[in-house]
């Protein structure tokens, strides 16, 4: 389908449920019934991330890797790495928070989406945008709290990280593990006792970020500063964290 079919679908979808976009923006329309996200993940893999944040060099491989694998539009980001200094001269130090979408087990942008477009897949945990039913209403990009969705120009649907769901379903890592110079990236099973992720788990404490907001996150650090961990995301424009 054209994207311009895809408009008229979405205008016919708007049409038919007798909502404008902007009354989308206050009106949360569940159309694929219960879509809460405890007990959805049926499956038997639970997809997540660890980032080693002692091994991340700021490189920016993983960003520029995911703008290419993705065709991520200019001036967009699916991941990116946050900078911070701390301290002053001459005590000061460099942080570095490498960003992406959390694939939260309770995410605010799929409990709020009006349309459905934003959905978990049942049988790995991995949350999508579902471009053909996504009508471009902005709900779950206000509605995410780390500023992990944007609203990509081109396709003009809300677009996010999907852990690069075309090759981890081929096999293959996501592209910003694979361009991680560092080997910050660990990318996989958290069902699976014997995954590199679960051992890895295993042997290091690790944070999440803003854990009072109860999204569970999927995406773990180590050894996060905390200056950067407790950041008030939301507050964040994408040009003052980038
Ligand atoms: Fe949704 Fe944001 Fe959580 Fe990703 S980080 S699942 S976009 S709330």
């Amino acid at each position: 389908m054209s994207n311009s079919e895809n408009a008229v679908s979405r205008r016919q979808f708007l049409g038919k449920v007798g909502i404008s976009a902007a009354a989308l923006g206050v009106t949360t329309l569940l159309i694929q019934g219960d879509r809460s996200a405890e007990g959805k993940q049926t499956g038997v893999k639970k997809y997540a991330m660890v980032i080693d944040t002692n091994r991340c060099t700021c490189c920016h491989g993983c960003t520029i890797a995911c703008l290419s694998e993705n065709n991520v539009p200019d001036g967009y980001y699916r991941c990116w790495v946050k900078k911070i200094a701390k301290g002053r001269y001459p005590n000061v130090s460099f942080h570095f928070l490498p960003r992406l979408c959390n694939h939260c087990e309770d995410a605010p942008c799929l409990n709020l989406c009006p349309t459905g477009a934003t959905y978990r897949t049942q049988e790995d945990g991995v949350v999508h945008v579902n471009r053909e039913v996504c009508v471009g209403c902005h709900v779950c990009i206000d509605a995410c709290p780390y500023g992990a969705r944007f609203f990509n120009p081109i396709t003009h649907t809300a677009d996010k990280c999907d852990f690069c769901y075309h090759r981890i379903t081929q096999g293959m890592e996501p592209a910003c593990v694979t361009a991680c110079t560092g080997k910050a990236r660990i990318f996989g099973d958290l069902n699976d006792p014997t995954s590199q992720i679960a051992k890895y788990l295993n042997d290091h404490s690790t944070q999440s970020l803003r854990t009072d907001l109860d999204t569970h996150p999927k995406v773990h650090y180590v050894m996060a500063d905390e200056a950067i961990l407790n950041a008030d995301y939301s507050a964040l424009t994408k040009k003052e964290e980038r």
